[in-house]
Protein backbone atom coordinates (compact mmCIF):
# COMPACT_ATOMS: atom_id res chain seq x y z
CA UNK A 1 0.00 0.00 0.00
CA UNK A 2 1.02 3.71 -0.93
CA UNK A 3 3.88 2.31 -2.53
CA UNK A 4 4.90 2.67 -6.49
CA UNK A 5 7.34 2.61 -8.79
CA UNK A 6 7.81 5.15 -11.72
CA UNK A 7 8.16 3.94 -15.49
CA UNK A 8 11.63 4.86 -15.31
CA UNK A 9 12.08 1.88 -12.60
CA UNK A 10 13.19 4.13 -9.44
CA UNK A 11 10.32 4.39 -6.41
CA UNK A 12 8.48 7.36 -5.97
CA UNK A 13 8.04 9.50 -3.16
CA UNK A 14 4.76 10.51 -1.78
CA UNK A 15 4.37 14.50 -1.49
CA UNK A 16 1.94 16.62 -0.43
CA UNK A 17 1.41 19.61 -3.63
CA UNK A 18 -0.69 22.42 -4.13
CA UNK A 19 -2.82 22.35 -7.17
CA UNK A 20 -4.30 25.24 -8.92
CA UNK A 21 -7.69 24.77 -10.87
CA UNK A 22 -8.94 26.84 -13.32
CA UNK A 23 -6.73 29.25 -12.13
CA UNK A 24 -8.81 30.26 -9.40
CA UNK A 25 -8.90 28.07 -6.13
CA UNK A 26 -5.19 26.97 -4.78
CA UNK A 27 -6.18 23.31 -3.83
CA UNK A 28 -3.42 22.70 -1.08
CA UNK A 29 -1.89 19.20 0.69
CA UNK A 30 -3.17 17.00 -2.67
CA UNK A 31 -0.74 13.69 -2.15
CA UNK A 32 0.83 12.98 -5.57
CA UNK A 33 3.56 10.40 -6.32
CA UNK A 34 6.55 12.09 -7.53
CA UNK A 35 9.53 10.32 -8.96
CA UNK A 36 12.69 12.37 -7.44
CA UNK A 37 14.82 10.40 -10.45
CA UNK A 38 12.70 11.74 -13.58
CA UNK A 39 10.35 13.97 -11.39
CA UNK A 40 7.11 12.51 -12.88
CA UNK A 41 4.28 13.10 -10.68
CA UNK A 42 1.10 11.23 -10.17
CA UNK A 43 -1.75 11.35 -8.54
CA UNK A 44 -2.82 9.07 -5.67
CA UNK A 45 -5.18 6.48 -6.59
CA UNK A 46 -6.87 6.55 -2.90
CA UNK A 47 -7.57 10.33 -3.99
CA UNK A 48 -9.17 10.58 -7.14
CA UNK A 49 -12.63 9.89 -6.10
CA UNK A 50 -12.25 12.83 -3.69
CA UNK A 51 -10.53 15.17 -5.71
CA UNK A 52 -13.16 14.84 -8.50
CA UNK A 53 -15.81 15.01 -6.73
CA UNK A 54 -14.38 18.21 -5.22
CA UNK A 55 -13.68 19.41 -9.11
CA UNK A 56 -17.43 18.45 -9.43
CA UNK A 57 -18.58 20.81 -6.80
CA UNK A 58 -16.76 23.81 -7.67
CA UNK A 59 -18.04 23.87 -11.17
CA UNK A 60 -16.61 25.26 -14.40
CA UNK A 61 -15.93 29.06 -13.15
CA UNK A 62 -15.19 28.60 -9.33
CA UNK A 63 -14.55 31.66 -7.26
CA UNK A 64 -11.49 32.59 -5.85
CA UNK A 65 -10.71 30.55 -2.73
CA UNK A 66 -7.95 28.34 -1.02
CA UNK A 67 -9.19 25.09 0.26
CA UNK A 68 -7.19 22.68 2.07
CA UNK A 69 -7.75 19.42 0.55
CA UNK A 70 -6.89 17.31 3.93
CA UNK A 71 -10.49 19.11 5.12
CA UNK A 72 -11.88 17.13 2.10
CA UNK A 73 -9.73 13.82 2.05
CA UNK A 74 -9.07 11.49 4.93
CA UNK A 75 -6.13 9.76 2.87
CA UNK A 76 -4.72 13.70 2.48
CA UNK A 77 -5.38 14.32 6.07
CA UNK A 78 -3.39 10.78 7.10
CA UNK A 79 -1.06 12.13 4.80
CA UNK A 80 -0.25 15.54 5.61
CA UNK A 81 -0.16 13.88 9.40
CA UNK A 82 2.40 11.19 8.61
CA UNK A 83 4.42 14.00 6.76
CA UNK A 84 3.84 16.20 10.17
CA UNK A 85 7.58 16.39 12.01
CA UNK A 86 5.98 15.45 15.75
CA UNK A 87 4.64 12.11 13.60
CA UNK A 88 7.04 11.15 11.31
CA UNK A 89 8.80 8.33 12.88
CA UNK A 90 5.28 6.19 13.02
CA UNK A 91 3.86 4.05 10.25
CA UNK A 92 1.23 4.91 8.09
CA UNK A 93 -0.64 2.07 9.47
CA UNK A 94 -0.54 3.45 13.07
CA UNK A 95 -1.32 6.69 12.03
CA UNK A 96 -4.61 5.11 9.87
CA UNK A 97 -5.63 2.86 13.21
CA UNK A 98 -5.62 6.22 15.38
CA UNK A 99 -7.41 8.09 12.68
CA UNK A 100 -10.55 5.24 12.94
CA UNK A 101 -10.35 5.14 16.52
CA UNK A 102 -11.00 8.97 16.69
CA UNK A 103 -13.90 8.73 14.13
CA UNK A 104 -15.62 5.99 15.64
CA UNK A 105 -15.30 7.54 19.14
CA UNK A 106 -16.94 10.97 17.15
CA UNK A 107 -19.26 8.81 15.79
CA UNK A 108 -20.66 7.81 18.97
CA UNK A 109 -20.80 11.02 20.27
CA UNK A 110 -22.90 12.44 17.07
CA UNK A 111 -25.25 9.26 17.84
CA UNK A 112 -25.58 10.79 21.44
CA UNK A 113 -26.56 13.97 20.19
CA UNK A 114 -28.52 13.11 17.48
CA UNK A 115 -26.83 14.63 14.98
CA UNK A 116 -27.89 12.59 11.84
CA UNK A 117 -26.34 14.94 9.57
CA UNK A 118 -22.62 15.05 11.48
CA UNK A 119 -23.01 10.64 11.87
CA UNK A 120 -23.06 10.89 8.37
CA UNK A 121 -20.26 12.78 7.17
CA UNK A 122 -18.46 10.70 9.69
CA UNK A 123 -19.09 7.73 8.37
CA UNK A 124 -18.43 9.09 5.08
CA UNK A 125 -14.80 9.90 6.10
CA UNK A 126 -14.41 6.58 7.77
CA UNK A 127 -15.21 5.01 4.77
CA UNK A 128 -12.70 6.67 2.60
CA UNK A 129 -9.95 4.72 4.62
CA UNK A 130 -11.43 1.63 5.39
CA UNK A 131 -12.64 1.06 2.01
CA UNK A 132 -8.93 0.80 0.20
CA UNK A 133 -7.70 -1.41 3.60
CA UNK A 134 -10.86 -3.54 2.99
CA UNK A 135 -9.94 -3.91 -0.19
CA UNK A 136 -6.41 -5.33 -0.03
ZN1 LIG B 1 10.91 8.33 -12.84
Amino acid sequence: MLQKTCECGHPMEIRLRKVIYARAVEVDNVPVYMCPHCRRISILPEIKEDLARLIRDLGLEPERNAIDFADVSEWAYLIAQATDESRMHEPIQQLIADRVDQLLDLMLLARSLEDVAWEAELRGRLSQITRPVLAS
